[in-house]
Parts: C-alpha cells; structure tokens; sequence
C-alpha cells in the first residue's frame, strides 16, 4: 500500500483482468470499422456550456453528475460525462458534415459522472460509442442496432435483450407530450415529481417507484400518437432488425426526455446485473446539432458501457479466448547466454512472436518456473555448455520434449515451429 489510493467509485485495470476491458473494446470496435465508421477521439473535457445544452440542463447528468471545474484562465470546463455532443462538436467543427452523408464515427474513451458508486456505477467508467451523422435512413438506425448485437454475440454474450421504442419527431411529439402533461397533472406526485411534469414529462414514465407506475396504468403512449411518417420509419426500423434476425421487445416506456431526441430509441439490458441492468443505449437525435449551434443534421448513435459488459460477461460465466500472452519464454543460465538469448528473443519479437525472458538472474528453477506461469508453448533454454556447442533448447511445456538446434538458425527454427 502507498498511502494514496484510487479515488472513491474509481477502480484501477490490472492484468490480468485488464485483457478482457481491452478485448472488449475491441470487440466492440470491430464490426463497427467494417460497417466504414471512423475512429475520432476529442478531449477528455469540453466547455461545461457544450454538455448543458448538448445533454439538457434538466437531466440527471447535468444538474448533479458533471465534474466541473474553473480553470485558471477561468474558462468553465466539465470532465465529459458523455461522448456523443463532444463528437457532435468536433465533427461540426472539422466540417464534415459539409462532406459525403452520413458521417460515420466511432469512439472509446473515459466518462466521468458524479455518481453514487455502486456495482456497475462508478465515477469514472468507459464506453465505446458510434454515432452516424447526417442522414435520416431508416437503414442506418438497423445497421447501429445491428451493429451493437453481433459486438456482444462476438464475445459470447446471451442473456441480453434490445429494447425498442420511437419517440416521435417535432410534428407528434409535442401534441403527446401534452396529452401526457394533461394525464400526469391529474395524478398525486411529489413536488419534484410535479415539477418534472413541466419540464420533462416524459421521463417520469421511466420513474422506478411502483407507487408512482400503479398511477401510470392507462397513460398515454407515444406509440399511439405517432404521425404517419414517424409510424412508417419506425416500422422500416422493425423489420430491418427482424431480417437481420434480431429480437427485440417493443417498450413503450422507453424514453429519453429531450426534445432533440427523436423517432428510433433503444437500450440493451442484461438480466445478471441487479439494478444497474442497462449495458448500452442509444437512438436518434435529429435536433441536437441545432442545439449546439449547428445545421440541421438527423443523426443516430449508441454507447456502450465497457465495465458493465465486461461485468455481464462474468455473470454468464464467459471466458475469453485472450490470446496468449507468450508464445516463447527465454531462460539463460550464466552471463554470456545472457547477452545471447537476449539477442535471439529480441529478433523474435521483431519477427512477430510475443517473447519474455527471465530478468533479474534467476537461477534455471526460477526461471523455468517464470516460463510455465508466462503460458508460453516454448522455453528457449541455454547454458553455458549450450554456449560451447553453439546449440539452443527448445522446451515444449506442455509434453516436456526437448529438442537442440543450432544456435545461428534457433529464430528460424522457432518461427517455423510455431508456424
Ligand atoms: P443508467 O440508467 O444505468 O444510469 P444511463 O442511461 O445514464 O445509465 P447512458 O448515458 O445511456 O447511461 O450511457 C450508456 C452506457 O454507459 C450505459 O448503458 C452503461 O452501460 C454505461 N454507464 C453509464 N453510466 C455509468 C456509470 N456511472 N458507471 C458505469 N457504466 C455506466
Ligand atoms: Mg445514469
């Protein structure tokens, strides 16, 4: 122990655990770079202004879990909470929306929220997060969906659902949302409550207090009010997802309480992980760019969260295929095989083979022992005699077996047995 430690709802990645956050990530990432979405990566914090109006001033993530600060400068900063209005910016920015549409990006990174900490909830967590700018395609909404499912299905992941909902566009959204207004008016709500009433109405469908959803029995769904257009796109979205023979539940419930999000709205849920259930989330947001200052740009995206994946992975009890770590371990004995092996493990690595070697002069028990936890099919032996006849040991550590080469063609010998 130092006498610092991580700060409190932070946790450090330390191998070997650490792998599967990579190897998540990059699982992610996959299927995301052959659908043609590039990687972008923005600052880890913005103007505190961007996030205020790019996330709301009303949500939860604005009013009590931004981390800002004042600089010295005295600009206002936030650490992003976030990822998609950074990418919204910077994209605004670049001008690539004045370029061929959709834009497509991806990202992974850090968030930052002020959070109670619990399992699954932390101050500082990752997501992997795409976002296709741009373009109004019922298609493009599927293929993120899509897109999300064969990530999780890539590492193995089952017990996951898709949620589905539409939340209307600029035409019927407004008439619902007053016709919600209308009905929640009429309930007995708490003062914060009642206030959300105004504000965000649609977020108090999505209230986990069984006192508050007995009294949601009977309110309006958006689902009902839908405009024809809405309907139609919403329904395109549906049957894409089914013949890419992906489930899905329809919840009418499922919300997002701005005004800029729009029409597809969905969340991956998974049943292993008590209250802190949602792995990932997304849908339309055809009048966030107008909110930041930019041109009209219908756009759609999804955030997956890393920690919480990688927790679903271990309530299904999946193990990942890592690959190993080392293929070949090296052991010398004296000095001068040393300096020798050394060189031999480093033209391996350049050759591509994942190489360690026995640091620290370890005696040949040691040594070996290094070579056994390293996991590596091969232990590169050599001793003084070795040195002498100019020969080299190579160890299979699975069988045993033990076979001598000449010394000047064991980086040969080596890459063709591990072929
Ligand atoms: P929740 O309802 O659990 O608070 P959210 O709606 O705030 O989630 P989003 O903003 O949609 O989450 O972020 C997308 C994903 O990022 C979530 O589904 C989750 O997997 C992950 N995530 C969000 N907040 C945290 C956190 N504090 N700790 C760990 N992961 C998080
Ligand atoms: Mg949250």
């Amino acid at each position: 122990m130092s006498t610092f430690s991580a700060p409190k709802g932070t946790y450090d990645l330390i191998p070997p655990d650490s792998a599967d956050y990579l190897a998540v990530r990059e699982a992610i990432a996959a299927p995301l770079k052959r659908a043609g979405y590039g990687y972008i990566e923005t600052p880890g914090f913005e103007q505190a202004a961007l996030f205020a109006r790019g996330v709301g001033e009303s949500t939860d993530i604005v009013t009590k879990e931004m981390y800002t600060l004042t600089t010295k400068g005295g600009d206002e900063l936030a650490l992003r909470p976030e990822g998609t209005a950074s990418v919204l910016r910077a994209a605004l920015q670049a001008n690539l929306h004045r370029g061929a549409l959709p834009v497509k990006l991806w990202y992974s990174g850090s968030y930052y929220r002020y959070e109670r900490p619990q399992a699954g909830r932390y101050r500082h967590f990752s997501q992997v997060g795409a976002e296709a700018l741009g373009s109004e395609d019922p298609a493009l909404d599927a293929e993120l969906i899509i897109l999300a499912v064969d990530a999780y299905r890539s590492l193995g992941l089952q017990n996951f659902r898709l949620l589905l909902n539409s939340l209307g566009d600029t035409e019927c959204r407004p008439v619902y949302r007053a016709a919600l207004q209308d009905f929640l008016r009429g309930l007995d709500l708490d003062e914060d409550t009642r206030q959300r009433i105004d504000i965000n109405p649609l977020r108090v469908l999505d209230d986990k207090r069984d006192s508050v959803q007995q009294q949601l029995i009977g309110a309006p769904m958006m689902r009902d009010h839908l405009c024809e257009a809405c309907k139609i796109y919403h329904e395109q979205v549906r049957e894409l997802l089914i013949a890419a023979g992906v489930a899905f539940e329809d919840d009418p419930k499922l919300v997002r309480g701005l005004d800029y999000y729009t029409r597809t709205t969905f969340e991956f849920v998974h049943d292993g992980l008590g209250s802190q259930s949602a792995v990932g989330g997304g849908g339309r947001y055809d009048g966030l760019s107008e909110m930041i200052g930019g041109p009209a740009l219908p756009s759609v995206g999804w955030a997956l969260g890393v920690d919480r994946t990688v927790l679903a992975l271990r309530a299904e009890g999946v193990t990942l295929e890592l690959p190993s770590r080392t293929d070949v371990f090296a052991v010398p004995i004296g000095e001068e095989a040393r300096r020798a092996l050394f060189g031999v493990i480093t033209e391996l690595r350049r050759g591509g083979v994942a190489a360690d070697f026995a640091y620290g002069g370890k005696g040949m028990k040691n040594a070996m022992k290094s070579a056994n936890r390293s996991g590596a099919r091969y232990a590169l032996v050599l001793g003084e005699r070795d040195l002498a006849e100019g020969v080299l040991q190579i160890k299979d550590l699975d069988s045993g077996e033990q076979t001598a080469v000449a010394l000047d063609t064991a980086v040969a010998e080596v890459l063709a047995k591990l072929g």
